[in-house]
Protein backbone atom coordinates (compact mmCIF):
# COMPACT_ATOMS: atom_id res chain seq x y z
CA UNK A 1 0.00 0.00 0.00
CA UNK A 2 1.10 3.23 -0.66
CA UNK A 3 0.34 6.89 1.02
CA UNK A 4 -0.63 10.49 -0.49
CA UNK A 5 2.52 12.10 -1.19
CA UNK A 6 4.07 14.83 -3.36
CA UNK A 7 4.40 14.50 -7.04
CA UNK A 8 6.65 16.97 -8.10
CA UNK A 9 6.98 17.48 -12.12
CA UNK A 10 10.18 19.40 -13.37
CA UNK A 11 9.99 20.67 -17.03
CA UNK A 12 12.59 18.86 -19.10
CA UNK A 13 13.30 22.82 -21.37
CA UNK A 14 15.05 23.73 -18.10
CA UNK A 15 14.95 20.96 -15.07
CA UNK A 16 12.33 23.76 -13.08
CA UNK A 17 9.48 22.43 -11.05
CA UNK A 18 6.93 23.17 -13.18
CA UNK A 19 4.19 22.45 -10.05
CA UNK A 20 3.43 20.10 -7.31
CA UNK A 21 0.71 17.88 -6.98
CA UNK A 22 -0.64 14.98 -4.00
CA UNK A 23 -0.89 11.56 -5.69
CA UNK A 24 -3.37 9.13 -5.18
CA UNK A 25 -2.94 6.41 -2.51
CA UNK A 26 -3.51 2.72 -3.30
CA UNK A 27 -5.99 2.77 -0.80
CA UNK A 28 -7.92 5.42 -2.61
CA UNK A 29 -8.42 3.57 -5.43
CA UNK A 30 -11.30 1.07 -4.37
CA UNK A 31 -13.16 4.37 -3.46
CA UNK A 32 -12.80 6.27 -6.56
CA UNK A 33 -13.20 2.83 -8.72
CA UNK A 34 -16.87 2.98 -6.36
CA UNK A 35 -17.53 6.45 -7.67
CA UNK A 36 -16.60 5.31 -11.07
CA UNK A 37 -19.24 2.58 -10.59
CA UNK A 38 -22.13 4.60 -9.42
CA UNK A 39 -21.53 7.17 -11.83
CA UNK A 40 -21.16 4.59 -14.55
CA UNK A 41 -24.54 2.86 -13.95
CA UNK A 42 -26.21 6.25 -14.53
CA UNK A 43 -24.05 6.71 -17.89
CA UNK A 44 -25.09 3.86 -19.25
CA UNK A 45 -28.79 4.40 -19.55
CA UNK A 46 -27.89 7.50 -21.52
CA UNK A 47 -28.78 7.42 -25.03
CA UNK A 48 -25.75 7.06 -27.41
CA UNK A 49 -26.34 10.11 -29.39
CA UNK A 50 -26.60 12.33 -26.48
CA UNK A 51 -23.33 10.63 -24.96
CA UNK A 52 -21.68 11.97 -28.37
CA UNK A 53 -22.38 14.95 -28.00
CA UNK A 54 -20.31 15.50 -25.18
CA UNK A 55 -17.56 14.33 -27.57
CA UNK A 56 -18.55 17.06 -30.32
CA UNK A 57 -18.31 19.63 -28.14
CA UNK A 58 -14.82 18.49 -26.66
CA UNK A 59 -13.40 18.84 -29.99
CA UNK A 60 -14.62 22.26 -30.37
CA UNK A 61 -13.23 22.57 -26.73
CA UNK A 62 -9.92 20.95 -27.36
CA UNK A 63 -9.60 23.53 -30.75
CA UNK A 64 -10.74 26.39 -28.55
CA UNK A 65 -8.15 26.01 -26.06
CA UNK A 66 -4.93 24.70 -28.10
CA UNK A 67 -2.65 26.88 -26.92
CA UNK A 68 -3.35 26.42 -22.72
CA UNK A 69 -3.28 22.83 -23.99
CA UNK A 70 0.15 23.25 -25.87
CA UNK A 71 1.91 24.78 -23.01
CA UNK A 72 0.93 22.05 -20.26
CA UNK A 73 2.04 19.56 -22.79
CA UNK A 74 5.26 21.04 -24.00
CA UNK A 75 6.44 21.90 -20.46
CA UNK A 76 5.90 18.34 -18.82
CA UNK A 77 7.08 16.45 -21.45
CA UNK A 78 9.84 18.82 -23.10
CA UNK A 79 8.71 18.48 -26.63
CA UNK A 80 8.95 21.04 -29.94
CA UNK A 81 5.23 22.83 -30.22
CA UNK A 82 4.93 21.52 -33.06
CA UNK A 83 4.70 18.15 -32.04
CA UNK A 84 2.43 18.80 -28.96
CA UNK A 85 0.20 20.90 -31.53
CA UNK A 86 0.16 17.20 -33.39
CA UNK A 87 -1.34 15.79 -29.94
CA UNK A 88 -3.62 18.22 -29.92
CA UNK A 89 -4.80 18.36 -33.50
CA UNK A 90 -5.18 14.35 -33.27
CA UNK A 91 -7.27 14.93 -30.06
CA UNK A 92 -9.84 17.21 -31.81
CA UNK A 93 -10.33 15.07 -35.07
CA UNK A 94 -10.33 11.92 -33.37
CA UNK A 95 -12.77 12.33 -30.71
CA UNK A 96 -15.19 14.04 -33.41
CA UNK A 97 -15.02 10.73 -35.50
CA UNK A 98 -15.61 8.67 -32.72
CA UNK A 99 -18.52 10.88 -31.62
CA UNK A 100 -20.20 10.14 -35.19
CA UNK A 101 -19.51 6.28 -35.61
CA UNK A 102 -20.70 5.90 -32.20
CA UNK A 103 -24.23 5.75 -32.35
CA UNK A 104 -24.36 3.22 -35.67
CA UNK A 105 -21.77 1.43 -34.01
CA UNK A 106 -23.55 0.60 -31.15
CA UNK A 107 -26.92 0.27 -32.11
CA UNK A 108 -28.81 -3.07 -31.39
CA UNK A 109 -29.00 -5.72 -34.58
CA UNK A 110 -31.08 -8.45 -35.94
CA UNK A 111 -29.00 -10.83 -36.62
CA UNK A 112 -30.57 -14.71 -37.92
CA UNK A 113 -32.39 -16.51 -35.51
CA UNK A 114 -32.32 -19.96 -34.57
CA UNK A 115 -35.74 -20.96 -35.94
CA UNK A 116 -36.66 -18.75 -38.41
CA UNK A 117 -40.37 -16.88 -38.10
CA UNK A 118 -40.09 -18.02 -34.69
CA UNK A 119 -36.56 -17.03 -33.35
CA UNK A 120 -35.93 -13.53 -32.91
CA UNK A 121 -32.48 -12.17 -31.87
CA UNK A 122 -31.17 -9.36 -31.70
CA UNK A 123 -26.99 -8.56 -30.86
CA UNK A 124 -26.33 -5.79 -28.32
CA UNK A 125 -23.49 -4.03 -26.81
CA UNK A 126 -23.34 -3.32 -23.05
CA UNK A 127 -20.63 -1.52 -21.48
CA UNK A 128 -17.88 -3.62 -19.65
CA UNK A 129 -18.10 -0.94 -16.34
CA UNK A 130 -15.05 0.96 -15.58
CA UNK A 131 -12.11 0.66 -17.77
CA UNK A 132 -8.57 1.79 -16.64
CA UNK A 133 -6.63 3.34 -19.04
CA UNK A 134 -2.53 3.40 -18.21
CA UNK A 135 -0.92 6.47 -20.42
CA UNK A 136 3.08 6.78 -21.26
CA UNK A 137 4.47 10.64 -20.83
CA UNK A 138 5.06 10.60 -24.72
CA UNK A 139 1.47 11.33 -25.84
CA UNK A 140 -0.12 12.54 -22.48
CA UNK A 141 -2.99 14.47 -24.31
CA UNK A 142 -4.03 12.95 -27.34
CA UNK A 143 -4.03 9.02 -26.31
CA UNK A 144 -6.31 9.12 -23.21
CA UNK A 145 -8.31 11.80 -25.26
CA UNK A 146 -9.25 9.12 -28.12
CA UNK A 147 -8.96 6.19 -25.58
CA UNK A 148 -10.83 7.64 -23.23
CA UNK A 149 -13.61 9.11 -26.01
CA UNK A 150 -14.23 5.64 -27.39
CA UNK A 151 -14.50 3.49 -23.60
CA UNK A 152 -16.99 6.70 -22.45
CA UNK A 153 -18.86 6.96 -26.01
CA UNK A 154 -19.53 2.90 -25.33
CA UNK A 155 -21.10 3.65 -21.83
CA UNK A 156 -18.06 3.01 -19.71
CA UNK A 157 -16.57 5.10 -16.66
CA UNK A 158 -13.05 5.56 -17.04
CA UNK A 159 -10.04 6.05 -14.19
CA UNK A 160 -7.04 6.91 -15.93
CA UNK A 161 -3.13 6.91 -14.48
CA UNK A 162 -1.11 9.15 -16.37
CA UNK A 163 2.32 8.90 -16.42
CA UNK A 164 3.72 10.80 -13.41
CA UNK A 165 5.77 13.31 -15.45
CA UNK A 166 2.49 13.87 -17.28
CA UNK A 167 0.01 14.69 -14.99
CA UNK A 168 -1.57 18.10 -15.09
CA UNK A 169 -2.08 17.39 -18.77
CA UNK A 170 -4.22 14.70 -17.42
CA UNK A 171 -5.98 16.47 -15.45
CA UNK A 172 -6.88 19.69 -18.06
CA UNK A 173 -8.49 17.26 -20.15
CA UNK A 174 -10.86 16.08 -16.94
CA UNK A 175 -11.21 19.78 -16.64
CA UNK A 176 -12.33 20.02 -20.63
CA UNK A 177 -14.41 16.82 -20.46
CA UNK A 178 -16.42 18.26 -17.63
CA UNK A 179 -16.55 21.55 -19.32
CA UNK A 180 -18.04 19.70 -22.45
CA UNK A 181 -20.70 18.21 -20.03
CA UNK A 182 -19.18 14.68 -19.37
CA UNK A 183 -21.55 14.07 -15.69
CA UNK A 184 -19.26 14.29 -12.63
CA UNK A 185 -17.39 10.73 -11.40
CA UNK A 186 -16.90 9.45 -15.20
CA UNK A 187 -13.61 10.33 -15.91
CA UNK A 188 -11.43 10.40 -13.23
CA UNK A 189 -7.69 10.83 -12.99
CA UNK A 190 -5.04 8.98 -10.71
CA UNK A 191 -1.99 10.73 -10.67
CA UNK A 192 1.14 8.30 -9.26
CA UNK A 193 3.23 5.88 -9.54
CA UNK A 194 2.60 3.14 -12.18
CA UNK A 195 4.05 0.23 -9.61
CA UNK A 196 2.32 1.32 -6.82
CA UNK A 197 -1.29 2.32 -8.08
CA UNK A 198 -1.25 -0.20 -10.63
CA UNK A 199 -2.01 -3.34 -8.57
CA UNK A 200 -5.06 -1.38 -6.82
CA UNK A 201 -6.20 -0.07 -10.81
CA UNK A 202 -6.20 -3.50 -12.31
CA UNK A 203 -7.91 -5.67 -9.34
CA UNK A 204 -10.74 -3.50 -9.45
CA UNK A 205 -11.54 -2.24 -13.37
CA UNK A 206 -13.53 -4.05 -15.69
CA UNK A 207 -10.87 -3.52 -18.71
CA UNK A 208 -7.37 -2.29 -18.90
CA UNK A 209 -5.98 -0.12 -21.46
CA UNK A 210 -2.26 0.03 -21.18
CA UNK A 211 -0.33 1.92 -23.49
CA UNK A 212 3.68 1.57 -22.48
CA UNK A 213 6.41 -0.66 -22.67
CA UNK A 214 6.41 -4.30 -23.94
CA UNK A 215 7.52 -5.35 -20.23
CA UNK A 216 5.08 -3.45 -18.36
CA UNK A 217 2.44 -4.71 -20.78
CA UNK A 218 3.63 -8.20 -20.11
CA UNK A 219 2.87 -7.64 -16.41
CA UNK A 220 -0.35 -5.88 -16.55
CA UNK A 221 -1.11 -8.77 -18.96
CA UNK A 222 -0.62 -11.11 -17.00
CA UNK A 223 -2.41 -9.76 -14.09
CA UNK A 224 -5.66 -9.14 -16.46
CA UNK A 225 -5.33 -12.45 -17.02
CA UNK A 226 -5.92 -13.70 -13.98
CA UNK A 227 -8.51 -11.92 -13.37
CA UNK A 228 -10.27 -12.63 -16.74
CA UNK A 229 -10.83 -9.15 -17.88
CA UNK A 230 -9.87 -7.74 -20.98
CA UNK A 231 -7.12 -6.20 -21.87
CA UNK A 232 -5.43 -4.08 -24.48
CA UNK A 233 -1.92 -3.03 -24.95
CA UNK A 234 -0.23 -0.97 -27.31
CA UNK A 235 3.48 -1.44 -26.97
CA UNK A 236 6.75 -1.13 -27.94
CA UNK A 237 7.81 -0.85 -31.48
CA UNK A 238 11.38 -0.71 -33.69
CA UNK A 239 9.48 0.30 -36.77
CA UNK A 240 11.14 0.06 -40.24
CA UNK A 241 11.18 2.42 -43.28
CA UNK A 242 11.83 1.00 -47.03
CA UNK A 243 12.84 3.39 -49.78
CA UNK A 244 12.37 1.24 -53.29
CA UNK A 245 13.86 1.63 -56.53
CA UNK A 246 10.87 3.92 -57.67
CA UNK A 247 10.58 6.32 -54.97
CA UNK A 248 10.34 9.56 -54.99
CA UNK A 249 13.35 10.76 -53.39
CA UNK A 250 12.63 14.34 -51.78
CA UNK A 251 9.51 13.53 -50.49
CA UNK A 252 11.03 10.16 -49.00
CA UNK A 253 13.86 12.51 -47.37
CA UNK A 254 11.33 14.81 -46.05
CA UNK A 255 9.42 12.11 -45.08
CA UNK A 256 11.43 10.15 -43.42
CA UNK A 257 12.98 13.12 -41.07
CA UNK A 258 9.34 13.54 -39.78
CA UNK A 259 8.78 9.70 -39.11
CA UNK A 260 12.40 9.71 -37.02
CA UNK A 261 12.52 13.26 -35.21
CA UNK A 262 9.09 13.97 -35.02
CA UNK A 263 8.11 14.19 -30.87
CA UNK A 264 12.24 13.94 -30.43
CA UNK A 265 11.45 10.47 -31.89
CA UNK A 266 9.91 9.65 -28.87
CA UNK A 267 7.10 8.16 -31.04
CA UNK A 268 5.70 4.03 -30.65
CA UNK A 269 5.33 4.30 -33.91
CA UNK A 270 7.97 6.64 -34.91
CA UNK A 271 10.87 5.46 -37.92
CA UNK A 272 14.07 3.54 -36.23
CA UNK A 273 15.61 1.73 -39.04
CA UNK A 274 15.50 2.94 -42.77
CA UNK A 275 16.15 0.36 -45.60
CA UNK A 276 17.37 1.78 -49.23
CA UNK A 277 17.68 -0.07 -52.38
CA UNK A 278 21.04 0.08 -53.51
CA UNK A 279 20.14 2.03 -56.69
CA UNK A 280 18.94 5.19 -54.77
CA UNK A 281 21.31 4.75 -51.59
CA UNK A 282 23.59 7.70 -52.37
CA UNK A 283 20.99 9.80 -53.69
CA UNK A 284 18.70 9.81 -51.13
CA UNK A 285 21.22 9.83 -48.03
CA UNK A 286 22.20 13.14 -49.33
CA UNK A 287 19.40 14.58 -49.37
CA UNK A 288 18.55 13.05 -45.93
CA UNK A 289 21.43 14.37 -44.54
CA UNK A 290 20.71 18.17 -45.99
CA UNK A 291 17.30 17.72 -44.36
CA UNK A 292 18.66 16.66 -40.80
CA UNK A 293 21.22 19.24 -41.07
CA UNK A 294 18.63 22.05 -41.54
CA UNK A 295 16.61 20.53 -38.20
CA UNK A 296 16.23 23.50 -35.47
CA UNK A 297 16.67 21.65 -32.40
CA UNK A 298 16.26 23.55 -28.50
CA UNK A 299 13.67 24.23 -26.43
CA UNK A 300 11.05 26.37 -25.72
CA UNK A 301 7.30 27.59 -26.41
CA UNK A 302 8.15 29.47 -30.05
CA UNK A 303 7.02 27.72 -32.91
CA UNK A 304 10.90 28.15 -34.53
CA UNK A 305 11.97 24.70 -33.15
CA UNK A 306 11.72 21.26 -34.96
CA UNK A 307 12.80 19.09 -32.63
CA UNK A 308 12.53 19.59 -29.05
CA UNK A 309 14.00 18.13 -25.87
CA UNK A 310 14.06 14.65 -24.62
CA UNK A 311 11.60 14.22 -21.84
CA UNK A 312 14.00 13.55 -19.12
CA UNK A 313 17.78 12.33 -18.01
CA UNK A 314 16.34 9.06 -18.16
CA UNK A 315 15.43 9.11 -21.64
CA UNK A 316 18.74 11.12 -22.40
CA UNK A 317 20.87 8.45 -21.39
CA UNK A 318 18.92 5.58 -22.46
CA UNK A 319 19.50 7.79 -25.91
CA UNK A 320 23.27 8.11 -25.40
CA UNK A 321 23.58 4.99 -24.27
CA UNK A 322 22.74 3.00 -27.95
CA UNK A 323 24.36 5.53 -29.53
CA UNK A 324 27.53 5.02 -27.87
CA UNK A 325 27.55 1.35 -27.70
CA UNK A 326 26.80 1.76 -31.98
CA UNK A 327 29.95 4.18 -31.96
CA UNK A 328 31.94 1.81 -30.10
CA UNK A 329 31.43 -1.32 -32.17
CA UNK A 330 32.26 0.43 -35.25
CA UNK A 331 28.88 2.54 -36.80
CA UNK A 332 29.72 5.42 -38.68
CA UNK A 333 27.96 8.69 -37.41
CA UNK A 334 26.85 10.56 -40.49
CA UNK A 335 24.82 13.46 -38.45
CA UNK A 336 24.31 14.42 -34.92
CA UNK A 337 25.24 11.79 -32.47
CA UNK A 338 25.60 14.00 -29.18
CA UNK A 339 23.98 15.59 -26.12
CA UNK A 340 23.28 19.26 -26.76
CA UNK A 341 23.36 20.38 -23.11
CA UNK A 342 24.42 23.84 -24.21
CA UNK A 343 20.39 24.27 -26.24
CA UNK A 344 18.93 22.31 -22.91
CA UNK A 345 19.76 19.63 -20.35
CA UNK A 346 17.95 16.67 -22.39
CA UNK A 347 18.92 17.95 -25.74
CA UNK A 348 20.16 15.22 -28.46
CA UNK A 349 21.20 16.10 -31.98
CA UNK A 350 18.66 14.32 -34.93
CA UNK A 351 21.12 11.54 -35.39
CA UNK A 352 21.75 9.08 -38.64
CA UNK A 353 24.13 6.07 -38.31
CA UNK A 354 25.36 3.46 -41.49
CA UNK A 355 27.23 0.62 -40.64
CA UNK A 356 24.68 -0.98 -37.78
CA UNK A 357 25.45 -4.09 -36.85
CA UNK A 358 23.22 -7.11 -35.09
CA UNK A 359 25.46 -6.84 -31.77
CA UNK A 360 24.54 -3.35 -31.75
CA UNK A 361 21.51 -2.34 -28.83
CA UNK A 362 20.29 0.18 -31.45
CA UNK A 363 19.81 -2.60 -34.07
CA UNK A 364 17.15 -4.52 -32.62
CA UNK A 365 16.08 -2.70 -29.54
CA UNK A 366 13.84 -0.19 -29.28
CA UNK A 367 15.96 3.54 -28.75
CA UNK A 368 12.80 5.87 -28.26
CA UNK A 369 14.82 8.78 -29.75
CA UNK A 370 16.16 10.84 -32.55
CA UNK A 371 18.27 8.19 -33.87
CA UNK A 372 18.09 6.51 -37.11
CA UNK A 373 19.48 3.44 -38.43
CA UNK A 374 19.88 3.36 -42.22
CA UNK A 375 21.12 -0.03 -43.74
CA UNK A 376 21.85 -0.45 -48.10
CA UNK A 377 19.82 -3.14 -49.14
CA UNK A 378 20.28 -5.07 -53.21
CA UNK A 379 16.70 -5.50 -53.58
CA UNK A 380 12.77 -5.18 -52.76
CA UNK A 381 12.42 -8.68 -51.34
CA UNK A 382 15.86 -7.89 -49.22
CA UNK A 383 13.82 -4.69 -47.53
CA UNK A 384 10.68 -6.85 -46.88
CA UNK A 385 12.93 -9.43 -45.21
CA UNK A 386 14.58 -7.37 -43.09
CA UNK A 387 11.91 -5.17 -42.23
CA UNK A 388 10.16 -8.15 -40.55
CA UNK A 389 13.39 -9.61 -38.92
CA UNK A 390 11.44 -8.02 -35.43
CA UNK A 391 10.03 -9.40 -32.50
CA UNK A 392 8.34 -5.85 -32.68
CA UNK A 393 5.50 -5.29 -35.32
CA UNK A 394 3.77 -1.62 -34.74
CA UNK A 395 4.53 0.78 -38.39
CA UNK A 396 6.25 0.30 -41.56
CA UNK A 397 6.85 3.37 -43.97
CA UNK A 398 7.17 2.43 -47.55
CA UNK A 399 8.06 4.70 -50.07
CA UNK A 400 7.52 3.85 -53.91
CA UNK A 401 5.18 5.03 -56.84
CA UNK A 402 3.62 1.99 -57.54
CA UNK A 403 4.92 -0.89 -54.84
CA UNK A 404 3.57 0.31 -51.30
CA UNK A 405 0.07 -1.96 -51.41
CA UNK A 406 2.05 -4.91 -52.60
CA UNK A 407 5.20 -4.44 -50.06
CA UNK A 408 2.44 -3.76 -47.39
CA UNK A 409 0.70 -6.87 -47.63
CA UNK A 410 3.99 -8.63 -47.15
CA UNK A 411 5.05 -6.86 -43.94
CA UNK A 412 4.05 -8.02 -40.43
CA UNK A 413 3.41 -4.89 -38.70
CA UNK A 414 -0.22 -3.29 -37.65
CA UNK A 415 -0.17 -0.25 -39.83
CA UNK A 416 1.71 0.44 -42.93
CA UNK A 417 2.19 3.95 -44.09
CA UNK A 418 3.00 4.37 -48.08
CA UNK A 419 4.64 7.31 -48.36
CA UNK A 420 4.32 8.69 -45.19
CA UNK A 421 5.80 7.89 -42.12
CA UNK A 422 3.36 7.02 -39.58
CA UNK A 423 0.57 9.75 -39.68
CA UNK A 424 -1.20 8.20 -42.77
CA UNK A 425 -2.41 5.46 -40.62
CA UNK A 426 -2.70 6.94 -36.97
CA UNK A 427 -5.05 10.06 -38.14
CA UNK A 428 -7.18 7.52 -39.86
CA UNK A 429 -8.94 7.35 -37.01
CA UNK A 430 -12.12 4.92 -38.19
CA UNK A 431 -9.43 2.37 -38.80
CA UNK A 432 -7.60 0.46 -36.14
CA UNK A 433 -4.13 1.12 -34.48
CA UNK A 434 -2.17 -1.15 -33.05
CA UNK A 435 0.88 -3.80 -33.44
CA UNK A 436 1.43 -7.27 -33.80
CA UNK A 437 4.37 -9.37 -32.29
CA UNK A 438 5.67 -8.10 -28.65
CA UNK A 439 4.03 -4.12 -30.05
CA UNK A 440 0.50 -4.93 -28.54
CA UNK A 441 -2.76 -7.06 -28.22
CA UNK A 442 -5.52 -5.22 -29.44
CA UNK A 443 -6.09 -1.98 -31.36
CA UNK A 444 -6.83 1.32 -30.56
CA UNK A 445 -9.55 3.67 -32.92
CA UNK A 446 -12.04 2.03 -36.00
CA UNK A 447 -14.72 0.02 -34.48
CA UNK A 448 -12.50 -2.31 -32.58
CA UNK A 449 -11.14 0.21 -30.56
CA UNK A 450 -14.61 0.94 -29.72
CA UNK A 451 -16.44 -2.08 -29.19
CA UNK A 452 -13.37 -3.67 -27.31
CA UNK A 453 -15.09 -1.75 -24.18
CA UNK A 454 -18.46 -3.35 -24.96
CA UNK A 455 -19.77 -7.26 -23.70
CA UNK A 456 -21.38 -8.54 -26.82
CA UNK A 457 -25.07 -9.94 -25.33
CA UNK A 458 -26.97 -11.78 -27.72
CA UNK A 459 -30.62 -11.57 -26.51
CA UNK A 460 -32.91 -14.48 -28.72
CA UNK A 461 -37.37 -14.33 -27.96
CA UNK A 462 -38.58 -17.79 -29.18
CA UNK A 463 -42.28 -17.35 -30.32
CA UNK A 464 -45.09 -20.21 -30.41
CA UNK A 465 -42.50 -23.50 -30.11
CA UNK A 466 -39.72 -23.99 -28.13
CA UNK A 467 -36.01 -25.91 -30.14
CA UNK A 468 -37.33 -29.57 -28.85
CA UNK A 469 -39.45 -32.36 -29.80
CA UNK A 470 -43.21 -31.46 -29.68
CA UNK A 471 -44.95 -34.23 -27.74
CA UNK A 472 -47.22 -35.73 -30.26
CA UNK A 473 -44.41 -35.96 -32.71
CA UNK A 474 -41.84 -37.85 -30.75
CA UNK A 475 -37.79 -37.87 -30.73
CA UNK A 476 -37.57 -39.99 -33.85
CA UNK A 477 -40.15 -37.79 -36.04
CA UNK A 478 -38.46 -34.64 -34.71
CA UNK A 479 -35.38 -35.57 -35.74
CA UNK A 480 -36.77 -36.62 -38.91
CA UNK A 481 -38.91 -32.92 -39.51
CA UNK A 482 -35.36 -31.28 -38.36
CA UNK A 483 -33.01 -32.95 -40.72
CA UNK A 484 -35.00 -31.92 -43.65
CA UNK A 485 -35.59 -28.72 -42.16
CA UNK A 486 -31.66 -27.97 -41.39
CA UNK A 487 -31.10 -29.11 -45.12
CA UNK A 488 -33.79 -26.53 -46.22
CA UNK A 489 -32.37 -24.13 -45.00
CA UNK A 490 -29.07 -24.71 -45.73
CA UNK A 491 -29.65 -24.84 -49.24
CA UNK A 492 -30.80 -21.07 -48.68
CA UNK A 493 -28.21 -19.93 -46.60
CA UNK A 494 -25.06 -18.52 -48.47
P1 LIG B 1 6.34 2.37 -19.08
O1 LIG B 1 7.51 2.43 -18.19
O2 LIG B 1 5.75 1.05 -19.37
O3 LIG B 1 5.27 3.36 -18.42
C1 LIG B 1 4.04 3.62 -19.01
C2 LIG B 1 2.97 3.80 -17.94
O4 LIG B 1 2.87 2.60 -17.18
C3 LIG B 1 3.26 4.91 -16.94
O5 LIG B 1 2.07 5.53 -16.58
C4 LIG B 1 3.85 4.15 -15.77
O6 LIG B 1 3.69 4.78 -14.54
C5 LIG B 1 3.01 2.90 -15.80
N1 LIG B 1 3.60 1.76 -15.11
C6 LIG B 1 4.91 1.45 -14.96
N2 LIG B 1 5.03 0.30 -14.25
C7 LIG B 1 3.77 -0.11 -13.95
C8 LIG B 1 3.24 -1.23 -13.24
N3 LIG B 1 4.02 -2.16 -12.71
N4 LIG B 1 1.90 -1.32 -13.12
C9 LIG B 1 1.09 -0.39 -13.66
N5 LIG B 1 1.54 0.68 -14.34
C10 LIG B 1 2.87 0.81 -14.50
O7 LIG B 1 6.61 3.02 -20.49
P2 LIG B 1 7.60 4.18 -20.85
O8 LIG B 1 8.89 3.53 -21.15
O9 LIG B 1 7.57 5.28 -19.87
O10 LIG B 1 6.89 4.68 -22.19
C11 LIG B 1 7.43 4.55 -23.43
C12 LIG B 1 6.95 3.27 -24.09
O11 LIG B 1 5.61 3.42 -24.50
C13 LIG B 1 7.72 2.97 -25.35
O12 LIG B 1 8.09 1.62 -25.40
C14 LIG B 1 6.72 3.26 -26.46
O13 LIG B 1 6.95 2.55 -27.65
C15 LIG B 1 5.44 2.92 -25.82
N6 LIG B 1 4.32 3.61 -26.46
C16 LIG B 1 3.52 2.87 -27.27
C17 LIG B 1 2.46 3.48 -27.95
C18 LIG B 1 1.59 2.68 -28.88
O14 LIG B 1 0.52 3.14 -29.25
N7 LIG B 1 2.00 1.48 -29.26
C19 LIG B 1 2.22 4.83 -27.78
C20 LIG B 1 3.07 5.55 -26.95
C21 LIG B 1 4.12 4.91 -26.29
P3 LIG B 1 4.77 5.80 -13.89
O15 LIG B 1 5.85 5.98 -14.89
O16 LIG B 1 3.99 7.01 -13.70
O17 LIG B 1 5.21 5.17 -12.65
Amino acid sequence: MSSNRDLVVRCPFDDSIYGTLQSTAAEQVPAVLATARRAQAAWATVPVPERARVFRRLAGLILDNRDRILDVIQAESGKARLSAFEEVMDAARAVRVFAGSAPGLLRARRRGGAIPLLTKTIEHHRPVGVVGIINPWNYPFNLPASDGAQALLAGNAVVLKPDSQTPFTALLLADLLAEAGLPAGLFQVLPGSGAELGPALVSGVDYLMFTGSTATGRKLARACAERLIGFSGELGGKNPLLVLEDADLATAAAGTVHGAFANTGQVCVGIERAYVHTVVYEEFLDRLLDQVGSLRVGVGYDWNIDVGSLSSAGQLAAVSAHVDDAVDKGAAVLAGGQARPDLGPYCYEPTVLTGVTPDMLLCREETFGPVLAVYRVASEDEAVERANDSRYGLNASVWSARRGPDVAARLRTGTVNVNEGFAATWGSHAAPMGGMGESGIGRRHGNEGLLKYTEPQTVSVQRLHRIAPPPRLGNEGYAKLMTTAIRLLNRGTR
